[in-house]
């Protein structure tokens, strides 16, 4: 498409995609470097006498890469430190060396050896579905900085630009963006990904402009000078120089005026709306505490913090964790979802069955049918976490569905002395939403499992990003509901999914009813900063336009209409 549209800046190429992080980023695009090209097939037998031979260089460009990437590990902090010993983990992965070397036994070489059984385990992941079909990403990464290794080729990845650039890919693995310094990488791209992927995930916290599910992206070529806008979805190539360096500038002093936000959430008119974090750990909680400007947890995400452990931890250490927390943000509002464990967020030390579709499966709350002391000691390490707290802790449950799984979750809770409350992530939980706050003291919307479970679309598919787009008029009538049963019933209706980092659309959800909005601390003062020049009037008006349209697009431009920008 050439566009004649005065927003796209005079752009002589312009694509489409889903919109993740706000802004606007103009510079040369980069590509990440070329994965080896290893005629797998054609490759000759490697003679008996070399097998042994042939299976060392395997360990050997397995140790080098795992090297590599812890050594970028211990050089950097949080999240990044995290994704890059994860990915190291992997290329020294004993499953998949295991199934090379038996490749290699029957006479393939090496860097064949390596896709073919790399590609076993990515068919393994990808059936299993979730957080491990996450993870095939992961593994063709490794698989090509192995591959590279052994044919002598320099380690794919981003290149490191000169000046500030744009990168545009099919998909980022995780290796590729820990790290990334948003001074010389200013926005991303992606083909594939969607809303919750990884790339959005990272550019999130980077705070850089993101577009992903961009089906046309190849049509921007390597090079040209280009613009990612992050807040409407559009890529474009060779924009008019002053247009988009005018439009830049605005962006920026926006970025700026964002930061420069101080809280506490409110309208323009003065309709409060708590602005609040999500969490992960003790470490996170102080980091985004520390501006002072966040007024508390809206939702510390607790089984992050025990994905990697083999058995259940004592309530001893659990209580110290949760207090970690509860400290971070003392004497302030700090909501606690017990384990969210199965689907895409396994612990090891929850078993249950083999499930055809884990989604819809023992998750979140359910993991109590078969496991009930798991919750029991949570909720005396949270009762325990809470003793001499400034504040009493809300927790809530994740993956509600009945009335009287509500019902059964708040009175363990209140006999705890803690508030209760559950998410809203489940269809059925909207519907009822209303009998639901009889029996719980607040409610959290999930929008990210709301919106798959709406949309009957698995929210880690980059197919689907489309549908799992939390503007879908559907969604928002749900959360009107909920919105509506929480005024009723004067109780705290809030939204924790990744639909209240979008400035927008928290417009859109306060003109529904909601009451707090909890999101990656990054995102969360440019949401503070937009609610600040709108009125509570304005956002219902946004919120009416959004719910009377009859797809996201639709539903994006009707709000912004109302709340400009
Ligand atoms: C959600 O579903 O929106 C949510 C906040 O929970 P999670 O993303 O952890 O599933
Ligand atoms: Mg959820």
């Amino acid at each position: 498409m050439t566009s004649t549209d005065e927003n796209d800046f005079g752009a002589t190429t312009v694509v489409t995609g889903t919109a993740v992080v706000d802004g606007l980023a103009y510079g040369p695009v980069i590509r990440p470097g070329d994965r080896p090209d290893f005629d797998v097939a054609g490759a000759a037998d490697v003679p008996e006498d070399q097998r042994d031979a042939e299976k060392e260089r395997v360990d050997a460009a397995s140790a080098t890469v795992a090297g590599r990437l812890s050594d970028r590990a211990s050089k950097s902090t949080g999240a990044s430190a995290e994704v890059l010993a994860a990915t190291s983990s992997l290329a020294k992965d004993r499953g998949w060396t295991r199934a090379a070397k038996k490749l290699i036994d029957g006479g393939t070489p090496a860097p064949a050896a390596v896709a073919g059984a790399i590609d076993q385990f990515a068919d393994q992941f990808r059936q299993a579905g979730g957080l491990f079909a996450e993870r095939v990403t992961d593994l063709y990464d490794v698989r090509d900085r192995v591959m590279s290794e052994l044919l002598g080729l320099p380690e794919p990845g981003i290149p490191n630009p000169d000046v500030p650039s744009i990168v545009c890919a099919d998909d980022l693995a995780p290796a590729d963006t820990a790290g990334l310094d948003p001074a010389v990488v200013i926005a991303l791209a992606t083909r594939l990904g969607g809303p919750t992927s990884h790339t959005a995930i990272i550019a999130r916290q980077l705070g850089i402009p993101c577009v992903v599910a961009v089906a046309d992206l190849d049509r921007i070529a390597t090079g040209v000078p280009a613009f990612v806008d992050g807040t409407r979805g559009v890529v474009g190539a060779e924009p008019d120089p002053e247009k988009i360096a005018g439009a830049v500038d605005d962006a920026r002093r926006q970025a700026q005026a964002a930061a420069d936000w101080r809280g506490p959430g409110r309208t323009a008119d003065g309709h409060p709306v708590l602005i609040l974090a999500n969490v992960a750990d003790g470490a996170s909680a102080r980091t985004a505490a520390e501006p002072g400007i966040l007024e508390g947890v809206g939702l510390f995400r607790t089984e992050l913090a025990f994905l990697d452990r083999p058995d259940e931890p004592s309530v001893e250490e659990q209580t110290t964790l949760y207090r970690e927390v509860i400290d971070a943000f003392s004497g302030q509002k700090v909501v606690i979802r017990t384990l969210d464990a199965g689907s895409d967020k396994p612990l090891k030390f929850v078993t249950h069955p083999d499930e055809a579709n884990p989604a819809m499966g023992v998750r979140g709350n359910r993991i109590a049918l078969d496991h009930p002391e798991i919750r029991e000691h949570q909720l005396d390490a949270l009762q325990a976490a809470a003793q001499g707290a400034e504040a009493v802790p809300w927790v809530m449950a994740p993956m509600i569905a009945t009335v009287d799984e509500a019902a059964e979750f708040a009175a363990m809770v209140r006999a705890r002395g803690l508030v209760p409350g559950v998410m809203v992530e489940v269809p059925s939980a909207a519907v009822n939403a209303s009998a639901i706050l009889d029996q719980v003291d607040f409610v959290s919307i999930g929008t990210n499992d709301l919106t798959q479970y709406t949309m009957a679309a698995d929210r880690m598919s980059p197919e689907l990003a489309a549908l799992t787009d939390p503007w879908q008029p559907a969604v928002l009538a749900l959360i009107e509901r909920v919105g509506a049963a929480g005024a009723d019933q004067n109780k705290q209706v809030g939204v924790c999914g990744e639909a209240a980092a979008d400035p927008n659309l928290a417009c859109v959800l306060v003109g529904l009813g909601v009451t707090s909005l909890s999101a990656a601390p990054k995102a969360a003062p440019a949401v503070g900063l937009k609610l600040s020049t709108v009125t509570l009037d304005q956002c219902t008006q946004a919120a009416a336009a959004a719910l009377a349209a009859t797809s996201p697009a639709a539903a994006r431009d009707a709000a912004r209409a109302v709340l400009g920008g």
